[in-house]
């Protein structure tokens, strides 16, 4: 499990719920999320915009905020 700071925040995400579908980093504008070779959890706090779309998107609720 990966997490960052948005606003006080945290992005927080569940591994184990994730279907690696992509979809997150598509309805993410700001590039703050990716995956990497090894399908781990990339987050770029300081791209991040706080607009919560990317858990909104995400159909298995894999990405919550703290
Ligand atoms: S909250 Fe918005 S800006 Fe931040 S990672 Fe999710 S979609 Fe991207
Ligand atoms: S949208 Fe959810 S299930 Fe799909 S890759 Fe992102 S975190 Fe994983």
């Amino acid at each position: 499990m990966n997490s960052a700071q948005i606003n006080k925040k945290s992005i927080q995400f569940n591994k184990d719920l994730c279907v690696e579908c992509g979809w997150c980093t598509s309805y993410c504008r700001f590039g703050a999320l990716s995956f990497d070779n090894n399908y781990s959890f990339l987050f770029k706090a300081e791209n991040c915009k706080g607009c919560m779309l990317c858990l909104d998107a995400c159909p298995r609720r894999a990405l919550y905020i703290t």
